[in-house]
């Protein structure tokens, strides 16, 4: 192991070394379940850091089902339009979300709710393209919100438009 290497110059004196190979493989074992977990696929396209929140807090069980269920939304507008979507926001944190001035009962605060951006595509066109596909009942209903750089879009199931 890669670790035990590393530490072979240490091995004269055993009282540091076991308690610095342990220390060693759990921080590695940590890294290890903190990158596969941030690896994630959540659709063909979508992995989990992409939705994860900005201030680095846990993603809980709940919010994790619905960013399952957000993603294979985004992921059929992304199939629709063939071109990268860019996520600026998706899940916040409590903390995250004041902080950033978001509404209390934010669907960011879900899960259930990404701020997109499409290279190329103006967010009025992505919202044509988001309504369309609303309408054919290829994803779900909920909110869509147009802004000047980004298109805010939620899964909440009825719909809000702004
Ligand atoms: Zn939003």
């Amino acid at each position: 192991m890669l670790w035990a290497l590393l530490l072979q110059p240490v091995s004269v004196d055993e009282n540091k070394l076991i308690p610095g190979l342990i220390i060693t493989a759990l921080g590695a074992f940590a890294w290890i379940k903190f990158r596969g977990r941030m690896d994630q696929k959540l659709s063909k396209n979508f992995s989990l850091a992409e939705f994860a929140s900005k201030d680095g807090a846990e993603t809980p069980p709940d919010v994790l089902e619905n960013l399952q269920k957000l993603a294979n939304n985004l992921q059929v507008i992304r199939d629709e339009i063939g071109k990268p979507i860019k996520i600026n926001s998706a899940y916040r944190s409590p903390a995250h979300n004041k902080a950033v001035g978001g509404v209390k009962n934010s669907m960011h605060v879900k899960g259930k709710a990404a701020d997109i951006v499409v290279t190329g595509v103006t967010p009025a066109q992505l919202g044509q393209i988001i309504f369309r596909l609303i309408e054919q009942k290829k994803i779900s209903q909920g909110g869509v919100g147009i802004y000047p750089n980004f298109v805010h879009y939620d899964i909440r199931g009825t719909k809000a438009r702004w």
